[in-house]
């Protein structure tokens, strides 16, 4: 065990910066947490959505986050995650088909019966690819036309990847996607989708490891950006807060790679290391989320194809979490630079709300009790082909670790797998 690390940072409070601390508390080290943000959470940070306490963005669980389960069985509470067989649905041009389940991919008519086919074997054939390397070097755009066929891709698959990646859609990797099929492939039980969630949602977690942190002798200090990070000669480095500059023996930064990318460029850091950082990209998302009298399908997921929206799906929260309220949340993703991120929250509401009365014409306007609009900048890193050749190190200097969602790629963002990775790490440091 390292005895030489008497202060150690550790930036960001999100699910892996917290699982960082977590890991470090437990080894009897007192790190001491920056975040930004006013609260903790990161992506999966809650709000008071008029008495209700949810998420920001919606958060399933699947059966293979085995980080999160094992956490949730240190933390002690395991009995909080439930599971249930969820619905999915597929809004196409006007019309809202049954999808997600071997019937319904047969009967949807709008795509050659031999695409359909053919998506079942892909669906498949996710699931028993072990070595993915050779995905990282072709767009998903090619592989799943040779699968789909041109007609199958365009349904199925095009405007998903329109609305999410605009003009990266055709750079994305294919080990990206091919991870994303197989976690959720890997959700059923005798081939129905079954997905967790925690009864109190991610808040009574960010809270629990929260709390071991503190009670360990950490510090969390929210509200408290990082400006700048100088490494030191030998280890660490000195960070700049608007409080001041500290040096720490250790520096564990969660944040957005993107960000760091930033960071380090104020801090004069090395071009050729900057730009490692710079280059990567990452789409924002402005997440609406609407309270509604009544619900509006039994869908927890429909994927949405209709040229009126551009709205990669509608996730019904209250179809899979039982909650207080009919609450569903719609996704507008967007590069950061687009000029539709700077539209105001209303509009995007009022899109939502056109989106949401399209899935159910019985809708009208007082049906929707009320509406809130979430935006994180950083909140889908576009992982193209050759992505795992573009990552920065993850230790660029002697004491310096700077990963975020991407380090375990070609694993899409998820809250168990930050907590995973963050916490091997930590293991890994403290026994080199
Ligand atoms: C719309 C949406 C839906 C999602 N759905 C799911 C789901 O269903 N299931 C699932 O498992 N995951 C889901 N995720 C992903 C999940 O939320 C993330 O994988 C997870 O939160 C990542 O945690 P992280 O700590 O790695 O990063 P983040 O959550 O990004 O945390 C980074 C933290 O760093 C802070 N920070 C940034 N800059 C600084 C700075 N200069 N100084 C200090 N702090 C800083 C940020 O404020 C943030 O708190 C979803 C995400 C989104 C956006």
């Amino acid at each position: 065990m390292r005895t030489d690390l008497k202060k150690i940072a550790v930036i960001g409070g999100g699910p892996m910066g917290l699982a960082v601390a977590y890991e470090l508390t437990l080894n009897g080290f007192q790190p001491i947490l920056f975040e930004a943000d006013d609260r903790l959470g990161g992506m999966a940070a809650c709000f008071d959505f008029e008495g209700l306490q949810i998420e920001r963005y919606y958060h399933f669980h699947c059966l293979s986050d085995y980080a999160f389960f094992d956490l949730l069985d240190e933390i002690g509470i395991q009995n909080e995650l439930n599971w249930k067989q969820t619905k999915m649905g597929f809004y196409y041009n006007g019309r809202l088909y049954k999808w997600g389940s071997l019937s319904s991919v047969i009967q949807f008519s709008r795509v050659p019966w031999i695409s359909r086919v053919r998506y079942l074997f892909h669906a498949a054939r996710c699931l028993t690819i072990q070595n993915w390397l050779h995905l990282d070097k072709i767009t998903a755009t090619k592989w799943l036309k040779e699968w789909l066929g041109e007609k199958g891709y365009q349904v199925l698959w095009e405007k998903l990847f329109a609305y999410k990646f605009y003009h990266f859609s055709d750079q994305i990797s294919a080990a990206w996607i091919w991870s994303r099929i197989r976690r959720l492939g890997k959700s059923r039980r005798y081939l129905k989708e079954s997905l967790g969630f925690l009864q109190n949602g991610s808040q009574q977690l960010i809270n629990e490891m929260g709390n071991v942190i503190t009670s360990g002798g950490g510090e969390i200090k929210l509200s408290t950006p990082i400006l700048g990070i100088k490494p030191n000669e030998e280890s660490g480095g000195i960070l700049k807060t608007e409080r001041g500059d500290e040096s720490f023996d250790l520096v564990i930064s969660t944040i957005p790679l993107p960000l760091v990318g930033n960071i380090f460029r104020a801090s004069n850091i090395d071009d050729s290391i900057v730009a490692i950082y710079e280059n990567l990209n990452s789409v924002a998302c402005a997440c609406v989320v609407l309270k509604t009298r009544c619900q509006i399908t039994e869908n927890f997921w429909t994927n949405i194809n209709d040229s009126r929206f551009a709205i990669p799906g509608v996730i019904e929260m209250s179809n899979l979490r039982e909650l207080s309220s009919h609450i569903c949340y719609i996704p507008f993703y967007m590069p950061g630079d687009h000029p539709d991120y700077q539209r105001p929250n209303q509009s995007f509401i009022s899109d939502a709300w056109d989106c949401i009365k399209a899935l159910n014409p019985n809708l009208n306007d007082k049906d929707l009790i009320s509406a809130h609009c979430s935006r994180y900048r950083y909140a889908q890193p576009v992982c193209g082909i050759n992505f795992k050749d573009k990552l920065p190190p993850i230790n660029p200097f002697n004491g310096v670790f700077t990963l975020d969602t991407t380090a375990y790629y070609p694993e899409d963002r998820g809250i168990s797998e930050s907590i995973g990775f963050g916490r091997n790490l930590v293991r890994q440091i403290l026994n080199s």
